[in-house]
């Protein structure tokens, strides 16, 4: 890949196609994919009906322009409102984009209140994208290091750390918004005390500032809900979405309610490919086979599933320092660095990641079924044998 810039290090494997959970590479040799490109395509590869959709919709039309109306993009809104008990989207076409619009509206309430240079709670360790706004809100100093200036305007906690915002509360006048990952995914699949949105949800209302919840990885059944929120039986002010939104097609929404669902007023915000007719009807097609499939409740099984396999097997291991997961986001902490570990796992038939150095990272398919639970985990523990091995 000569003249694609370098900005990922990649391995030299390419992939062909695909099918259901399994993914095919240019010599033929299949993986389990419990990545999904990094929890995109939680329907797994070439689903039928998603397939279908966007065979029909490019047929008919992708593209026209939000200067008119768009009756797919209409249809996906309402659906995603009635899942979440939000009220309006916009949308866009990545997970960093539906950033900036929340960051922007969150702005625009605090000026609308008369507040000129508005601050955003993030925290630590937090992950909102790589354009300059969220790099800004994101908790990691090698996301940010060569970009700065960095933005003004958010001030960082620890995450889990409801005493820390307090504090930020009594100093500082200017505070329009928190904006967290119920849980954080970059880094390392960190899950909060259970009571911690409740504890967020009860700040932001007694100051009046906006609860605004990153479900860009958390989101579209991953957790076990449909948004991992949902768990806390809370409603957040704005939520954004990305990753599995659409099985692979582009797109990302940031939804709003109440008070902040008016806020991007006309012409305050805009996106030229956003919400258009094709990935309006992947998006439709993805939450329809969710639903139909009763993929949610699926969600929960698998994970807790391959999680206490793992726990089994690792029982006696003092070097696993910790299995945890929500639903499909899995995340095996070692006590040492592990990034060696993908290699390991390529040469085994499998797709998985490392974040924050030494947390394997399994974000698998909402579609496994139960011969490929076990291969997974059987797969896996060989695999972590081997490097505990030879990293002795
Ligand atoms: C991946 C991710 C993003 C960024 O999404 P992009 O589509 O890569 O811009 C933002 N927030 C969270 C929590 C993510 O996991």
């Amino acid at each position: 890949m000569r003249h694609v810039m370098k900005t990922y290090g990649r391995k030299s494997i390419a992939f062909t196609h695909g099918d259901g959970a399994w993914i095919y590479d240019t010599s033929g040799k299949r993986y389990l994919d419990a990545l999904c490109g990094i929890a995109v395509t939680g329907l797994g590869h070439n689903h039928p009906k998603i397939t279908k959709a966007i065979q029909e919709q490019a047929g008919a039309l992708i593209h026209c322009s939000n200067l008119y109306q768009i009756p797919e993009q209409e249809a996906l809104a309402t659906k995603l409102c009635s899942l979440s008990n939000m009220e309006t989207v916009f949308f866009s076409n990545s997970g960093a984009e539906a950033n900036e619009a929340a960051i922007k509206l969150a702005r625009l309430f605090g000026h609308n209140k008369g507040i000129e240079t508005p601050v955003i709670i993030v925290a630590e360790q937090s992950f909102h994208g790589r354009t300059m706004a969220t790099l800004s809100a994101t908790g990691n100093r090698k996301v940010q290091a060569g970009f700065e200036p960095l933005l003004s305007g958010f001030a960082r906690v620890p995450y889990g750390d409801v005493e820390a915002i307090n504090q930020v509360a009594l100093n500082n006048k200017n505070v329009v918004a928190i904006f967290v990952e119920p849980i954080q995914g970059e880094g390392g699949i960190q899950i909060p005390h259970p009571e911690y949105l409740n504890n967020l949800r009860t700040i932001t209302d007694k100051q009046d500032w906006l609860l605004m919840v990153d479900e860009v990885q958390t989101g579209m059944g991953r957790t076990g809900a449909w948004f991992a929120h949902q768990h806390n039986g809370i409603a957040p002010d704005v939520m954004t979405l990305a990753k599995g939104l659409g099985n692979g097609v582009p797109i990302g929404a940031c939804l709003a309610r109440d008070k902040a669902a008016e806020i991007l007023a006309p012409g305050t915000h805009g996106s030229t490919f956003g919400g258009n007719p094709l990935v309006s009807r992947a998006s439709l097609a993805t939450i329809n086979a969710i639903e139909s499939d009763s993929l949610i409740d699926r969600a929960t099984f698998i994970g807790n599933a391959i999680a206490q396999g793992l726990r089994t097997n690792f029982s006696d291991e003092a070097s696993i320092v910790d299995i945890r997961n929500k639903g499909l986001m899995i995340g095996i902490e070692l006590d040492r660095p592990c990034v060696s570990i993908v290699d390991h796992a390529l040469e085994a038939g499998l797709l998985l990641n490392v974040t924050a150095d030494s947390v394997i990272r399994l974000l698998p398919p909402l579609i496994l079924d139960d011969e490929q639970i076990k291969f997974l985990i059987v797969r896996l523990t060989t695999v972590i044998n081997k490097f505990l091995e030879e990293s002795k």
